[in-house]
């Protein structure tokens, strides 16, 4: 787990969030930046750097989807709609270089994104 990952350094508290889930392989905290009325990022516990590094089968993947799906009809946005996205690397704009699906709802969003 490398000190100086920023996610890492919130798991380990070092570092203050908002919680929104939590279980034996996955987090879940409000984005700091919010760019829409619901932004959770959800994340494994475990230290993987972007989705180029899951291992095929990984269950963390699966995991990580199952809490995006009920964090979205926990905060009623379900069936209006959300966007659940991996950045990964520098095309993507990706700051933290640990795997994060960004859950973004609560507003109409536009397509293509930026
Ligand atoms: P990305 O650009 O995909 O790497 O996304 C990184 C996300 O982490 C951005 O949406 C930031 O707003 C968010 N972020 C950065 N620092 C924190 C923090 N301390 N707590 C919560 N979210 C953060
Ligand atoms: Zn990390």
């Amino acid at each position: 787990m490398p000190d100086n990952c920023l996610f890492c350094r919130i798991l380990k508290k070092e570092i203050p969030s908002k919680a929104v889930y939590e279980d034996d392989s996955v987090y879940a905290f409000e984005d700091i930046n919010p760019q829409a009325p619901v932004h959770v990022l959800i994340i494994p516990k475990k230290h993987i750097a972007t989705l180029n590094d899951i291992k095929q089968n990984d269950p963390v993947l699966a995991a990580i989807f199952e809490v995006a799906k009920k964090i979205a009809k926990d905060r009623g946005v379900a069936d209006s709609g959300y966007r659940a996205v991996f950045n990964v690397n520098r095309d993507a704009g990706m700051a933290v270089a640990h795997l994060h699906l960004h859950l973004l709802g609560g507003r109409a969003m536009t397509w293509p994104p930026g």
